[in-house]
């Protein structure tokens, strides 16, 4: 074959066909067009982004094998399947692999037909990788997670860093992929990957179709299970602080009846591993889970991510709810916080092994996160600030958007909070401070004499849950800070003494105070309207999925399957102009899902018909089948029936409407029958 004119220049036709995408997203097309230039690329974009589109449709558009490097066995097998399903040749090298696996990939080497390797990076340690590579045309290497290679990062791997070696070895372009890298990790991975400078391209961090809301604890199991239960079948992670809480939620939830597993680093690898399995396999499911779980999911369906306890930066935090919403669609996120939250993350820095410069960082960064909780604007700007980004405007997206936060002057009560603490010389809690602010008489209060102190009662014109709020907000503003070696005992901080003094006033906000609302209303993904299709479309999935041991969102992800609940195609033609509808699974689902739609079963449509549909040869197809029918018994009516295979069709669809083409497609006796009718068809959709 010649490789120049197989391969089209213009990648957009194959992102329509191949993956069912009208468009591409923001920084793709940039980073396509560069890396089919042939140059070396770096490219941060933010998880969900489209990260892996920006190597897969180059390696589909020009000559060769391009190698993937992935840290993960299980998301490179879900890569290759989901390749498969778009109709694309692809393959993966990992221990995971069945020898029948292998044996494919082997195949379709010595074929040249293979166009996407996946190898772990484990493999590059053996020699054979290379002289593989070689042999199989290898013109590429892209790399995901490229953070791997950063020896300071926290997924470092080794192995990654071979991949320069290779590199060199094989002589060809590299493009490197990563959703995390401060300037710094960016510095090392560049040095680490090229031998010059790849051309960088920086995507913003913001993830508009994720919602962002934060509330303070009250009663936080029961906020859990409404969370939840306005979110009923959809797939969600609920981050735990501890270990035992992941059990008792996990419970909880599933007493509740959903579908839901706890997952923990002490349990079994083995128990880990199924957890992992089953979220990712199946519709709607919820993990109760520490930190550790993440690293090994790649679902981009998740709904929904809901933080029990306080994350522990808001590094960790936009990481954490970052993986939710991969596919685009809308996403909720939900963060609890409480006084508890913050002493107990106080507490694990000032206790941590860290030097103090360390410490004081880490304090810092936790401030941070603690004004993201008590903002009193659009939280996507402060978080999007903090990464860089600082003229965002207010995002419409987050809890504070949809409703502003009640402010108030919290000078007052702050300078006679700080006065309750100072005349108990710093050594008292919260919960006796604000005894002592209301005036309640407690055995404790008497014993020490506060009730004889001026400040006894002083703050009686303000409920408990208020007094509550505010000593959260100042310990959340790093007004007091409490004493690791006093029991927790509330200290004031420098940055308080301008209120204290009345040389400054503090701003705070009420509405944190309100009680969190009842059970919510049930989110849905759609209108109410389309709801009962939704559902429907999901169930088919399911069935298809479950049969081919396969991920739901193999088949087609939640976005794709909104998009057909709403626009609600009619035939084959509109299916496969929905996004994420590529020709190879329009021919393979296309018909089951209309018929969820259109509730009937379809006439059964030639596969040869089914490959133009959603082309304008679909429509052409159409026409030379009607033509032919006029046609069956020549054009009088009278001579012996006559009709073309429907794949002849097709190819006469595909024709160019000169005479001979048409007349050379169909042979003599076809021609002579069909010929003058077909190409005027043609010629009239040409000129179209
Ligand atoms: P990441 O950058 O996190 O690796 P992925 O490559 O997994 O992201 O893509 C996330 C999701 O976005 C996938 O479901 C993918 O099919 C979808 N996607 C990627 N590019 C487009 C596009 N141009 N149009 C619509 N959906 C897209
Ligand atoms: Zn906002």
């Amino acid at each position: 074959m010649d490789s120049d004119s197989t391969f089209p220049a213009d990648p957009m036709p194959v992102l329509r066909r191949v993956f069912g995408f009208d468009d591409f997203r923001p920084g793709q097309r940039e980073v396509v067009d560069a890396v089919m230039a042939g140059g070396d690329v770096m490219a941060i974009m933010p998880t969900g982004g489209g990260k892996s589109l920006c190597y897969q449709l180059p390696a589909l558009c020009t000559d060769g094998l391009t190698v993937v490097i992935s840290p993960l066995i299980a998301l490179m097998r879900d890569q290759v399947r989901a390749l498969h399903e778009a109709g694309v040749c692809a393959g993966a090298l990992t221990s995971g692999n069945t020898d029948e696996e292998t044996d494919a990939v082997w195949e379709a080497i010595e074929g040249a037909r293979l166009k996407l390797l996946y190898v772990a990076p484990e493999r590059l340690a053996s020699g054979g990788t290379e002289r593989l590579l070689r042999r199989a045309n290898c013109t590429r290497i892209a790399v995901d997670e490229a953070h791997c290679v950063a020896q300071w990062g926290h997924d470092f791997r080794p192995d990654y860093l071979r991949i320069g070696d290779l590199r060199r070895a094989l002589g060809v372009p590299l493009a490197a992929f990563t959703a995390t890298a401060d300037a710094e990790t960016r510095d090392e991975i560049a040095a680490r990957l090229f031998d010059g400078d790849p051309q960088v391209f920086l995507y913003g961090f913001d993830r508009p179709n994720l919602a962002l809301a934060f509330a303070a604890k009250d009663g936080p199991r029961r906020q859990v299970l409404s969370f939840a239960a306005a979110r009923r079948g959809q797939a969600g992670i609920v981050y735990c602080g501890t270990r035992a809480k992941t059990e008792t939620l996990a419970r909880a939830l599933a007493d509740d009846g959903h579908s839901a597993a706890h997952y923990h680093g002490g349990m079994e690898a083995e128990d880990r591993r199924a957890v992992e399995g089953r979220f990712q396999r199946e519709d709607g499911l919820i993990v109760v889970a520490t930190i550790a779980f993440g690293m090994g999911v790649d679902k981009p369906d998740i709904r929904w991510v809901m933080h029990a306890d306080l994350p522990k930066s808001i590094e960790a935090y936009y990481q954490e709810i970052g993986r939710a919403g991969r596919d685009g669609a809308p996403a909720d996120t939900l963060t609890l916080f409480g006084a508890d939250d913050i002493r107990f993350r106080r507490q694990q820095i000032d206790e941590g092994l860290a030097p103090s410069e360390r410490k004081s960082a880490d304090h810092g960064r936790l401030n941070t996160l603690l004004g993201l909780a008590e903002a009193q604007g659009c939280r996507r700007q402060v978080l999007l600030r903090y990464f860089g980004e600082g003229d965002a405007r207010p995002c419409g997206n987050c809890d504070l958007c949809a409703k502003p936060p009640e402010l108030f002057d919290g000078t007052t009560a702050v300078r006679k909070a700080l006065s309750a603490m100072l005349r108990t010389d710093e050594r008292f809690g919260t919960g006796h401070l604000i005894d002592v602010l209301l005036g309640v008489e407690t055995d404790k209060v008497r014993r020490f004499g506060h009730d004889r102190l001026p400040t006894f009662g002083c703050g009686s014109d303000m409920p408990k849950a208020q007094w509550q709020a505010v000593f959260r907000q100042m310990m959340g503003l790093d007004l007091v800070r409490p004493d690791p070696e006093r029991h927790g005992a509330l200290r004031m901080m420098p940055a308080a003494r301008p209120i204290l003094r009345d040389e400054a006033t503090i701003t705070l906000r009420k509405d944190a105070m309100a009680r969190a609302e009842r059970r919510p209303a049930v989110k849905t993904l759609v209108s109410e309207e389309d709801a009962p299709l939704l559902s429907a479309l999901k169930a088919k999935r399911r069935a298809l999925a479950e049969a081919q041991g396969a991920p739901a969102y193999i088949v087609f992800n939640d976005r794709t399957l909104i998009e057909m609940a709403e626009r609600r195609p009619a035939t084959l033609d509109q299916m496969a102009g929905i996004t994420g509808v590529g020709a190879a699974k329009l021919e393979k689902y296309g018909a089951a899902f209309l018929s969820v739609i259109t509730g009937e079963v379809p006439d059964p449509v030639h596969p040869a018909r089914r490959k133009l549909a959603g082309r304008s040869q679909g429509d052409v197809y159409d026409r030379l089948l009607a033509a032919q029918t006029d046609l069956i018994r020549g054009s009088d009516g009278t001579e012996k029936p006559l009709s073309c295979s429907s794949s002849l069709l097709a190819k006469v669809a595909g024709a160019r409407p000169d005479r001979g083409d048409v007349d050379r497609v169909l042979g003599p006796r076809y021609a002579d029958r069909f010929g003058a009718a077909f190409t005027a068809i043609l010629q009239e959709a040409a000129e179209a």
